[in-house]
């Protein structure tokens, strides 16, 4: 007999499937011997009172065979020979476009600018150790995208758009854990995903797809409104009909190649502001109401949201235990991101910490139309690219002193490797961020108590929350209302934020190619 329960657990019960067995034995007043297995389901921690507790949807085998949860294996056709499909990134987007595009019978091509992981990873070390920002490999470009050095928590709001499922077995398939098949808030962590997507791309080569990297696009082939393909910028051409684009939010050369073509794209609102940074034990003491969290519970995390100045402030890719990493894509500005290794076990809890920003903000930058935001957003970036010194350091401010307005005399030990250089922050960020940012700060402040704090840092800038340019789709057949065969894809298009939400739309995209080349 199966049976399936909800539980409330602690989470030294919740810790292994023995003492969850247990638990349950006794709950349904059996042996504990006729429980031949457990099946997680969901799980999730609920931490919203003094008792912190473990919430655990149960599948429980009871005197019959235990079967485990089933990994679906997928299993492709070789397309070498099908007809070709070019796509445009190899970010989350790129990638499960491609994969679709496999199961559908086409053979994907993917253009990448960048290098593959393991050369990657020398760039980013380049960066974090000795300050040199390769244009072309760093923590938004090469193999995999931004996806790669990514934290690796891969939830997401969109719920609707795509087969979120479908996306994490993918994930499991090439190796992440089958634990994020069950998990509320799922997290991969850095150290893992480089493996996981060097296996996905083995698998869209295996099976005939082609992926070509230090391959820049830097013209789109139209021809009577209709793409034949993309040239590079080694000059060389790539022909096929559909291109699907998925360059991610931080290839400003595409947009503004786009808009020298007389492609249409539109200016975009997006959320702009800092890494926020405490000590994990202090985060872990706020959140699990306690003094040491002890060694059944993760890192604690937190998710804030509050309306400032008619503007929402909130934040954003929370990493427990995580680094600041440098996430610039040129020399001449500093960008700050987050991460945190699988076992999340560095000292400090980072989290963006944004205000959404729109068209009255871009205003000085209206000149520049549909490009406004983005030349908005890059005036942000290189300023505190000044402001630290312009040697990459970031500009930062302890927390207590955002608030009154002083700029710190020193600044707490924090994880941003490269360095930080102590200025008043509100020099920084545009009035108004500030502004939202501080009144968000307070009200943050009295939710949780100790997050005011002057052991606490923050970090500028956090700036490349989602794209500040829109390429617009048609939205029966997601190609762009001007050009036939081109398929705006992922977070660079507007489409997507975060990397479930970016793979989601690769498949969309994918499967609208298989739907109208079979029409
Ligand atoms: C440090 C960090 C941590 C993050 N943590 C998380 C997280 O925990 N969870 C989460 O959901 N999201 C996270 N993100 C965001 C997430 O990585 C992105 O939302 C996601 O990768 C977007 O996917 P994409 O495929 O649309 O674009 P991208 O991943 O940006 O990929 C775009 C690709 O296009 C390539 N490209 C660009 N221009 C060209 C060109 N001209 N020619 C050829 N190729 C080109 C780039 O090199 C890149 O590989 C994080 C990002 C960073 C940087």
């Amino acid at each position: 007999m199966k049976k399936t329960l909800l539980l409330r657990v602690s989470p030294i019960t919740a810790h292994s499937d023995t003492t969850l067995a247990e638990y349950t034995a006794n709950e349904l007043s059996i042996s504990k011997n006729d429980i031949t297995g457990i099946r997680r389901i969901r799980q999730s921690i609920d931490a919203r009172s003094r008792q912190v507790m473990v919430q655990v949807q149960v599948e429980v085998f009871i005197n019959e065979p235990f079967i485990k949860t089933e990994v679906q294996k997928f299993i492709f056709k070789n397309v070498s020979n099908a007809e070709p499909i070019i796509i445009v990134g190899s970010g989350p987007a790129g990638i499960f476009a491609a994969i679709k595009i496999i199961e559908l019978g086409f053979k994907p091509i993917i253009l990448e600018r960048g290098k593959e992981v393991s050369e990657r990873r020398r760039d980013i070390a380049q960066l974090t150790k000795n300050r040199i920002v390769n244009p072309e490999s760093n923590y938004c470009f090469g193999e995999g995208g931004a996806g790669t050095f990514s934290d690796g928590k891969l939830y997401t709001r969109s719920t609707k758009r795509g087969d979120i499922e479908h996306i994490l077995q993918l994930f499991v398939s090439h190796g992440a854990e089958e634990r994020i098949l069950y998990e509320a808030h799922p997290h991969i962590g850095t150290n893992k995903l480089p493996k996981i997507i060097s296996s996905m791309r083995k698998t869209i080569t295996e099976h005939g797809g082609e992926f070509h990297f230090n391959s820049k696009v830097s013209e789109l082939i139209v021809e009577n409104n209709s793409c034949k393909g993309v040239k590079l910028s080694s000059g060389e051409t790539v022909n096929g009909k559909s291109v699907i684009l998925a360059t991610g939010h931080s290839a400003r050369d595409i947009f503004f190649m786009l808009h020298h073509q007389n492609i249409l794209i539109e200016s975009k609102p997006f959320a702009l502001g800092v890494r926020i940074e405490h000590p994990q034990l202090l985060i872990d003491s706020i959140q699990y109401h306690c003094n040491l969290r002890g060694e059944y519970l993760p890192p604690a995390s937190y998710s804030l949201v509050h309306q400032a100045q008619g503007k929402g402030v909130f934040s954003f890719c929370m990493c427990p235990g995580g680094i600041i990493a440098p996430s610039m894509t040129n020399p001449g500005e500093v960008v700050v991101n987050g991460w945190s290794p699988s076992r999340r076990n560095n000292p400090y809890a980072n989290s963006g910490l944004v205000v959404s920003v729109g068209k009255d903000d871009f205003k000085s930058f209206e000149k520049h139309g549909a490009l406004a935001a983005l030349h908005f957003q890059q005036a942000v970036e290189q300023q505190a690219f000044v402001s630290g010194g312009k040697n990459l350091q970031a500009p930062a401010q302890r927390i207590t002193d955002f608030i009154s307005g002083n700029t710190s005399s020193t600044l707490p030990k924090n994880s941003y490797f490269i360095g930080t250089t102590s200025v008043n922050l509100r020099e920084v960020l545009p009035q108004s961020v500030s502004k939202s940012l501080r009144e968000g700060l307070i009200a943050f402040g009295k939710k949780m108590k100790g997050y005011i704090t002057e052991e606490g840092i923050m970090v500028a800038t956090e700036s490349r929350t989602s794209s500040p340019v829109r390429i617009p789709r048609d939205k029966e057949t997601l190609q762009h209302p001007q050009v036939k065969g081109l398929y705006p894809c992922g977070e660079g298009a507007g489409y997507a934020g975060g990397i479930v939400s970016a793979a989601m739309d690769g498949e969309r995209c994918a499967k609208m190619i298989g739907i109208l080349h079979t029409k």
